[in-house]
């Protein structure tokens, strides 16, 4: 098995160390590990978290790097705000990535696992329309990430009874997100945090996956955005079933942020 969304405690949120990882990982029967540190830029935010320094971040990784034991890759989870693509990207050129995950945590200057004020006054619609036209805005302006990740976070804020973001009411805006991640030769990654975050399905949903599917979409990765060792490859099984159902045979995964296919089949227990 192969986990291609991994944090350490190198990320702020992160808890086990690359170490850990590796000796958990073999024990597991994981076989490549895609370290994806987060890299948010917090300029402007009212908030105490520091932004990654991906110099100390890649000279650790390269310290326990040994692919004799266990493949590993160097990647990064940017988090892409429409303000500072000139600076997100002249910094991620500078690194030799093997894989690199776009995500929206921070959308209208706001992280939204911390400040809930980003949905005050918004109905739900509306605040999920804000946040998916800011995604939007994110797959026009931004070349260097190659999937986008947790293509339905919002899903997991804002409280709201209903959770699921279902396809048919969000389908003009999810289609030209799509359409555009999919001529720019960009993928979407099958995150099953969802499953852990009570939401009963991985992001994205099921029915996204399906019209990334129909509108050509190629790339998926699989990711559990595991923080620590125990979450490693967690609910990959199940993410594995959902895709073979939507017709997939493949997934991805990066080396040197060229897709790498590899058959469902083979990863299945
Ligand atoms: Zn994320
Ligand atoms: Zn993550």
């Amino acid at each position: 098995m192969k986990d291609c969304h991994v944090h350490t405690n190198i990320s702020h949120d992160g808890i086990s160390s690359i170490s850990e990882y590796l000796t958990y990982a073999s024990k597991i029967g994981v076989d490549e590990i895609t370290f994806t540190e987060h890299y948010d830029d917090y300029t402007d935010l009212d908030t105490n978290l520091k932004t990654l320094n991906i110099s100390e971040y890649y000279n650790t990784y390269l310290l326990y790097k040994n692919d004799d034991i266990l493949k590993t890759n160097f990647g990064i989870e940017i988090g892409l705000q429409p303000d500072l693509v000139f600076k997100t990207e002249d910094m991620v050129s500078r690194y030799p990535f093997d894989f690199i995950i776009g995500s929206s945590h921070i959308t209208c200057k706001k992280d939204m696992a911390m400040d809930k004020s980003f949905f005050d006054g918004y109905s739900r619609k509306e605040a999920y329309l804000r946040y998916f036209n800011e995604v939007l805005q994110n797959v026009m302006l931004y070349n260097e990430f190659d999937v986008y990740g947790h293509l339905d976070y919002i899903v997991r804020y804002g409280g709201y009874a209903s959770t699921k973001i279902e396809y048919d009411e969000f389908k003009e805006i999810l289609d030209e997100i799509l359409v555009h991640l999919i001529k720019k030769g960009k993928g979407i990654e099958l995150n099953t945090s969802g499953n852990r975050y009570g939401l009963g399905t991985p992001h994205p949903n099921m029915d996204i996956l399906q019209r990334y599917k129909e509108l050509g979409g190629k790339i998926i990765t699989l990711g559990s955005d595991a923080h620590k060792t125990t979450d490693l490859a967690r609910n990959f099984d199940d993410a594995l079933d959902i895709l073979e159902n939507v017709g997939y045979k493949e997934i991805a995964v990066y080396h040197k942020r060229i897709p790498d296919f590899v058959k469902i089949e083979t990863l299945k227990k």
